[in-house]
């Protein structure tokens, strides 16, 4: 079901990282082993979407721009501000968060880039904020900002129910 296409992500002829830093041999073991996923659910008319940030290596991936390549696959750049990112402890305030979505599958799919409406905290440090049992807790604005906002999650979910819809 997997062609060898797909290998392509991890050959040594395209990928240009070093295989001495332990972080990155695993990331791009991962990013390889998730394009081979997409490229199987492609081969199926399945729909898919991969979330990355916009300023990760993952987009130099000569794998990524021939698998972007295939008929029905995009790549959408989006700032999660527009989907109501904020951080915890000032709620007029927006985490920008730059992000590219490869999307596998026809559905519609608005993304929404800043319209610089709203002011934007950097995602550096930490922020300090209330937990269970009124406990104060420091969290880093990385893992806050790490969790997608509701209002992205339903526009992916869209994108995959409208998949879902059209096979009926
Ligand atoms: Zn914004």
């Amino acid at each position: 079901m997997i062609s060898g296409q797909a290998s392509v992500v991890i050959s040594h002829k395209v990928w240009c990282g070093s295989l001495r830093n332990p972080k990155e041999v695993m990331g791009n073991k991962t990013i390889g082993v998730c394009m081979l996923v997409l490229r199987a659910i492609w081969e199926t008319g399945g729909t898919a979407t991969l979330e990355h940030p916009l300023s990760s290596g993952i987009w130099r991936l000569q794998g990524i721009h021939s698998f972007l390549g295939l008929h029905g696959v995009r790549k959408v750049r989006l700032h999660q501000c527009m989907y109501g990112l904020r951080p915890s402890d000032d709620c007029s305030a927006r985490y920008r968060k730059a992000t590219g979505l490869i999307l596998v599958g026809g559905s519609p799919f608005r993304a929404r880039t800043c319209d610089g409406s709203r002011r934007h905290v950097p995602i550096l440090g930490t922020v300090t904020r209330c937990g269970p049992n009124d406990v104060q807790a420091s969290v880093a604005r990385s893992h806050e900002s790490g969790v997608h906002p509701a209002s992205l999650c339903r526009c992916l979910a869209k994108f995959h129910c409208y998949g879902c819809c059209r096979r009926r």
